[in-house]
């Protein structure tokens, strides 16, 4: 497979290339005098979905195992987490980081003053950059494993074949020995309250151009916990609507009320136990109306530029064929697949968000290759499969979260109250102590152990690089680390992080 005239073969079908993509691809095009491959007939493996996993697992495949090898790809190579999801949001919640250190430099001695608002339009600018040229190197990346790559749309229409349509509206079928689904998720359709549809969702976060001045966002999880962060301490009004008393909700306590009381602390507009019940646009300013009902009183947010609902995520399946081939659903709508990642139709497989499973990027990736390597690889392979258990997350919240294994409440089903040693603490970091007492962030560490041996069964952090803190950590809970070995290990000094080390 010649990756040039599949490079060419794109430049023709897709209806929107990459704007940083075009020269390079048109080039190589021109030199090869529209010499197309045709896209395969057959092929080893057929992966719909070209995010994390998707890609994951058509490399692994080819370039690991020697497997023939397809990506179908409807949108942009790399997927939620590259376009609209971990990437450019990271970047975002760097550049809040940046607001907030700056803010703070004036309390180590710095006169640093900004003359001038931040400029979003030109950040936004330089990330859209960045993740066009993410998705080239997805494309190259790619080519370098002899995967072949096809840009359009994929419908299942049996367990070994998949009908293709491309940008240009043609259909190809294309026959395969094994299928993989990694379609992914989209944002779920908000309620249907009047003018819901004046809102965005996550996807279009990634689109605004412009600085707003207030903005309203809908959901308790962590995309509207982090992207209510990030408009805060870059110093716009932000609102908040949840439906609880607290977010994160999924969370172990100490995280949800830690959380959700420092960023009313830090002014974010928390309404609490609410629900929106009509969005209007003002004529002329073209700017939002909410009206909500608040506990037992209703109220109105007006001159919001943008509404952002971040409820949930719904699993890509819709028009993916799935019924006609036979493949069960769950009743979230999500893929039903077995620990291997198998469907109940043989020669069918699932993987990432659309099992619904735990809807991480490495967690895509990791399932991706196993099963890689299950179907293709040597024989030692014959049972690999990701252990779904104790995988670290990270909020990127204002201060960050980290969390692996059981909450409070789930150890306390699991095992019972008296079998467990809860140690907690809660501190200022040293990097506060030169700061005004309404600057300090709250750091609190919980470890949740369990029997006799004291095996930690749940680790929860809250504060200051806990996001980086907590892949170590992650390491030592993995393999089944006790109280005595965190004890064991000697404390760095003076960080935070020791903290976890000295527990008592
Ligand atoms: C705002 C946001 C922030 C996030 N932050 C983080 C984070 O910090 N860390 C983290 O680990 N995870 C994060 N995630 C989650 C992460 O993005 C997902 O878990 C991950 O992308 C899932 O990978 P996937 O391969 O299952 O699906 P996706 O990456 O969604 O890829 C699926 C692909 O399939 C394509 N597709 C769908 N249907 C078809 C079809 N019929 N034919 C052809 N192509 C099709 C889609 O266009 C898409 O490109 C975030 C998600 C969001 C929305």
């Amino acid at each position: 497979m010649q990756p040039v005239s599949l490079l060419a073969r794109r430049t023709l079908l897709s209806s929107k290339p990459a704007a940083g993509r075009i020269s390079t691809i048109t080039r190589h095009f021109s030199q090869t005098s529209l010499a197309m491959a045709p896209i395969s007939k057959e092929t080893d493996f057929l992966v719909i979905g070209g995010g994390s996993g998707g890609l994951a697992s058509a490399r692994a495949a080819s370039s690991r195992y020697g497997a023939k090898a397809m990506v179908i790809e409807g949108k942009r190579l790399g997927g939620t987490c590259v376009n609209v999801g971990c990437v450019p949001k990271k970047v975002t919640f760097n550049a809040a980081a940046i607001a907030e250190t700056i803010h703070q430099s004036k309390s180590y001695g710095f006169s640093v003053q900004e003359t001038a608002p931040f400029d979003w339009t030109t950040f936004k600018q330089k990330r859209d950059a960045y993740i066009q040229r993410l998705n080239g190197i997805y494309e190259r990346n790619l080519a370098n494993d002899k995967v072949e790559y096809v840009h359009g749309w994929a419908k299942v229409i049996s367990r070994n074949q998949v009908e293709i349509t491309l940008d240009d509206g043609t259909k190809t079928v294309v026959n395969a020995k094994k299928i993989l689904i990694a379609v992914g998720g989209n944002p779920t359709i908000p309620p249907q309250i009047p003018g819901s549809e004046l809102g965005t969702n996550s996807d279009g976060f990634f689109d605004i151009d412009k600085l707003p001045k207030k903005v309203a966002l809908v959901g308790a999880g962590y995309i509207a916990v982090e992207f209510a962060g990030m408009f805060n301490a870059l110093g716009v009004e932000t609102h908040l609507f949840i439906r609880h008393d607290t977010f994160l909700r999924a969370f172990d306590p100490m995280i949800q009320e830690g959380v959700t009381k420092e960023y009313e602390r830090l002014g974010v507009k928390l309404h609490k136990r609410s629900l929106l019940s009509k969005v209007e646009k003002e004529e002329g300013t073209g700017r939002l109306t909410l009206h909500y009902k608040e506990g037992d009183g209703e109220g109105v947010v007006s001159d919001v530029d943008h509404l952002i609902w971040a409820v949930g995520r719904t699993p890509a399946t819709q028009g993916l064929g799935l019924e006609s081939a036979g493949v069960k659903l769950t009743e979230t709508g999500h893929v039903a697949v077995d620990d291997y990642q198998n469907t109940n139709v043989e020669n069918i497989y699932a993987l990432g968000d659309v099992t619904g499973q735990v809807e991480l990027t490495p967690v895509a990736i990791a399932a991706g290759r196993r099963l890689a390597a299950r179907l293709f690889g040597p024989e030692q392979f014959r049972t690999a499969r990701l252990d779904y258990s104790n995988i670290p997350s990270v909020v990127f919240a204002h201060p960050e979260v980290g969390s692996i294994g059981l909450t409070e409440p789930q150890a306390v089903e699991k095992y019972g109250r008296e079998n467990l040693k809860i140690y907690k603490t809660n501190f200022t970091a040293m990097y506060y102590a030169m700061m005004d007492p309404e600057q300090k962030g709250p750091t609190a560490y919980k470890l949740i152990c369990a029997g006799p041996e004291e095996k930690v069964v749940g680790l929860h952090i809250m504060g200051l690089g806990s996001g980086e803190m907590l892949q170590g950590f992650g390491v030592a809970v993995k393999m089944g680390a006790t109280k005595a070995d965190f004890d064991n290990c000697v404390a760095i000094h003076p960080t935070s992080a020791e903290e976890l080390v000295t527990l008592r």
